[in-house]
């Protein structure tokens, strides 16, 4: 990090700065080397922050709770910046319920089913925060984010603070315009939710972490599923098919329980998880014709 930036960070309030950040103790795979960490307490601190870095052209990365994100194992050369202790507040206003970048995505989800709001049953249990869930149009069990999105407030690319309606954001399957515009910064989201009733929403909401119990390697790190759904099958499907649950490069492995998941058995490395994506795109490819797409991001 430049000098310069340096100071110009030093003079924001409410900012905290690790100058060694741990990326394995931040990221789902529980891997990856050290980082700059810049933390920002408040929303302003956040604004503030990002817009040091664009104007001192820092390389920077936003991250949530790091539940889709491979670090490297030699770190990351630019700065990171943590949103989930900058905007984590969560309000209903009617059927609406407004929530903070930063806010868990479960916490936001209680909110919803204590205040009687239908819609976002689907989302308990997908690891994250509601920044990262639009990013990704996250979803599971024939919901995602778009179903249930309004609107979201972002931070553009002139460090403005900026309102899309959620059907101008170009949401489809674990995609949004943010990821084609990566100089925005994702600040809170508006959920648009129904009228329903608390103890049968609770009642799906167990039902839907059971099943996630029930199926899902949650005992090992990982980033959920290691790739998108390819048209006309499913990834856990083709690598099953191909033989490869339980293929493992170091501590890298196909899960044994869900070959959708590739998990850390213990003391992987990221290039271990890495070989082992590119074994499985490959042997896929061989056996089926399939080209696997990641659907995890990468910190580089
Ligand atoms: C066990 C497990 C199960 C999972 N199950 C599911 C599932 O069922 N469905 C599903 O869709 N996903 C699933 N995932 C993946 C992950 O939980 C989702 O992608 C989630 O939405 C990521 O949120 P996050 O806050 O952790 O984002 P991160 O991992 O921190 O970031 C993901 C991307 O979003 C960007 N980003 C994050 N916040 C912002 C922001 N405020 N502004 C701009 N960009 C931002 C990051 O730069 C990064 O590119 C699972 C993961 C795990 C570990």
């Amino acid at each position: 990090m430049k000098r310069r930036t340096a100071e110009l960070l030093n003079g924001i309030t409410d900012l905290r700065v690790d100058e060694s950040g741990d990326l394995s103790l931040l990221t789902g795979f529980r891997t990856g080397g050290r980082a700059v960490i810049a933390v920002p307490q408040s929303r302003q601190a956040l604004i503030e922050t990002v817009n040091v870095l664009r104007k001192q052209e820092e390389k920077h990365f936003i991250l949530g709770n790091g539940s889709n994100v491979l670090a490297m194992d030699d770190g990351y050369d630019g700065i990171v910046v943590l949103t989930r202790e900058a905007c984590s507040q969560i309000e209903a206003d009617g059927t609406r319920v407004r929530a903070g970048a930063g806010a868990s995505l479960a916490d936001v989800c209680r909110k919803a089913c204590s205040e009687g709001l239908t819609g976002l049953e689907f989302a308990f249990g997908i690891p994250g925060s509601v920044g990262g869930a639009v990013f990704m149009n996250a979803g599971a069990y024939g919901g995602e984010m778009k179903d249930v999105l309004a609107e979201v407030e972002y931070l553009d690319s002139d460090g403005q603070v900026t309102v899309s309606r959620a059907e101008d954001l170009e949401m489809s399957y674990r995609s949004s315009w943010f990821q084609d515009n990566r100089d925005t910064v994702i600040l809170s989201a508006v959920f648009a939710l129904g009228c329903g009733d608390s103890e049968v929403i609770r009642g799906t909401m167990r039902e839907t972490m059971n099943k996630r119990i029930e199926k899902q390697p949650l005992e090992y790190p990982s980033c959920g599923s290691t790739f998108k759904r390819p048209q006309g099958s499913y990834a856990s499907k083709l690598i099953d098919e191909c033989g490869l649950k339980g293929m493992t490069v170091g501590g890298a492995q196909v899960s044994e329980k869900h070959a959708g998941f590739v998990i850390n058995r213990g003391g992987a490395t990221s290039s271990d998880i890495l070989e082992l994506i590119d074994r499985i795109k490959e042997r896929v490819s061989e056996m089926t014709g399939y080209e696997l797409e990641c659907e995890i991001e990468f910190l580089d």
